[in-house]
């Protein structure tokens, strides 16, 4: 059954005067449990697709498409019956840099009294809040803390067992994992990865691939605003066809593997001024003459590809 169905989505942002086109006409589906990685240099879109979703973009944003979450079109339910009804209850995120926005003068236990209190949830608090905290692998001392008590690994924990504590069906994580050492970038993977095995389904937001891979079915690569490849992440990683997918993908180191790796020299274009045709084309090795004027069709197989290779 389709779970989460994106179509066509669209948003734009109106800063100092001109348009910034940070998604242009997206569309992906996910079935119930299934988890995805979305993937891209910052600033592709990649965060304002999380924040589209949960219905929490700036108000200088304007947005357009379909967003069908669980039957539901988000889009067109007014914004007090989603807070009320599916925001954080089905469906919750884990900010990018939450961590910090953790209140340095309240107790974590209070934080979490707080997420309650706002949605109106009238069951016992304190059974709830150990519950959470536990199944983050914290102990309940945690609860007593301030933020500045625990250290980084342990506030991202707080902050996810914050997105979970009214048990949403699905979880939106934003880069995760960045800014923490590898260590404890492990031990949040190990603890994503339980989590999605009890049935959560989790949208990952990340630029790094290889921890994607650990816990997606699914990925889409955006580029400059747009997804340019979709799939099983199994087919796409044994088996990339966009040219920014490949760059992407041989950027990464193997220990197994000895080749060069790569980087991918230029930069995305401008979000103010796009070209005309194909966005990668400044940096496509394959480039084509027809690629300059116009801009690539989807290509559908078992998943798509917007690149002219594939027409
Ligand atoms: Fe490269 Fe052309 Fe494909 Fe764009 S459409 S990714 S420029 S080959």
């Amino acid at each position: 059954m389709v779970f989460l169905s994106v179509n066509d989505l669209d948003v734009q942002y109106q800063s100092q005067g001109k348009k910034v086109h940070a998604i242009d006409h997206i569309s992906f589906s996910l079935q119930e449990k299934e988890s995805i990685g979305i993937a891209g240099e910052s600033g592709c879109g990649k965060s304002t697709l999380g924040l589209a979703i949960m219905k929490t973009l700036q108000e200088n944003a304007s947005v357009s498409g379909e967003i069908l979450f669980d039957g539901k079109s988000i889009l067109a339910i007014p914004d007090p019956e989603f807070t009320k009804n599916i925001r954080w209850k089905q469906i919750s995120m884990v900010f990018q840099g939450a961590m910090n926005s953790l209140d340095p003068v309240f107790t974590i236990k209070k934080q979490f009294e707080e997420i309650l209190k706002k949605h109106d949830f009238h069951e016992d608090y304190k059974q709830v809040i150990e519950s959470a905290i536990s199944s983050v692998g914290l102990p309940r001392s945690v609860l007593d803390k301030y933020p500045h008590e625990i250290s980084g690994g342990m506030k991202q924990r707080v902050v996810i067992a914050m997105a979970l504590i009214l048990k949403p069906k699905m979880v939106i994580a934003d880069e995760p994992t960045t800014a923490l050492d590898v260590l404890v970038q492990a031990q949040i993977m190990t603890l994503l990865k339980n989590l999605k095995k009890s049935g959560l389904g989790i949208m990952l937001i990340s630029h790094d691939l290889g921890i994607i891979s650990e816990i997606a079915e699914k990925i889409g690569i955006m580029y400059a605003g747009q997804i340019v490849e979709f799939g099983l992440l199994s087919d796409i990683y044994k088996n990339p066809k966009h040219p920014y997918t490949f760059a992407l993908l041989n950027s990464i180191p193997s220990l197994n593997n000895t080749t060069k790796i790569t980087s991918l020299k230029g930069s995305p274009p401008s979000m103010t001024n796009l070209p005309s045709g194909c966005r990668f084309y400044d940096r496509c090795p394959q480039a084509m003459e027809k690629c300059k004027k116009e801009p690539p069709k989807v290509m559908t197989s078992s998943g798509f590809v917007m690149c002219w290779l594939y027409e």
